[in-house]
């Protein structure tokens, strides 16, 4: 990864890579996998033959771009954040990538703010102090995903709510919820 440090993708301007790398344009210029797997490059669309003036087109003319004001983090440990979603307020979208069991990320999903249909937050542990999975489920006006997760804990090993990480991560769920209740509460 420390190849690519201080890259910044060519879209959204990201530079941490959370969402991993999503490709280079024909002129080298990176795109990130928030980017990269929100736009849903059709079969005959190649990013690498592409110039990164006519893939910012494709972005603006698909109403893709994003830049975003706010950043929702999890933490790997206590001192390893990783970004598990991001609102842009600017254009009135929000976007999340989905997590597979080893901290891959599976999927990016690029949302309006006013496809959102309603959330709440799940939790799962064996005991009452532990957890292994915490998500907020939101439920989208798409018909293609109407149900996705922001992901900040899953994993085979229980936390402590006691650990500093779980703290941690409470603040940043508590942060996201808010985040979200003043989406919908514009929208009305
Ligand atoms: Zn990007």
């Amino acid at each position: 990864m420390k190849l690519f440090k201080g890259k910044a993708c060519l879209i959204c301007g990201e530079n941490n890579m959370s969402a991993g790398i999503g490709g280079f344009t024909k002129d080298g210029k990176l795109l990130c996998g928030f980017c990269f797997g929100a736009a849903n490059f059709g079969k005959d669309t190649k990013l690498q033959t592409h110039s990164s003036k006519q893939i910012v087109e494709y972005f603006e003319e698909n109403e893709l771009d994003f830049s975003p004001t706010k950043d929702i983090q999890t933490f790997l440990h206590p001192g390893l954040k990783q970004t598990v979603c991001q609102f842009d307020d600017e254009r009135k979208r929000w976007r999340l990538t989905t997590y597979g069991k080893a901290g891959h990320n599976q999927e990016a999903w690029l949302f309006d703010y006013e496809d959102i249909a309603s959330f709440k937050m799940l939790q799962h542990g064996k005991y009452e102090a532990n957890c292994d999975r915490l998500r907020i489920e939101v439920e989208v006006h798409d018909m293609n995903v109407p149900v996705v997760y922001i992901t900040f804990i899953d994993t085979p090993f229980d936390i402590s709510k006691k650990s500093k990480r779980y703290l941690k991560i409470e603040d940043a769920v508590n942060e996201c919820l808010a985040e979200l209740r003043r989406i919908t509460s514009i929208q009305t």
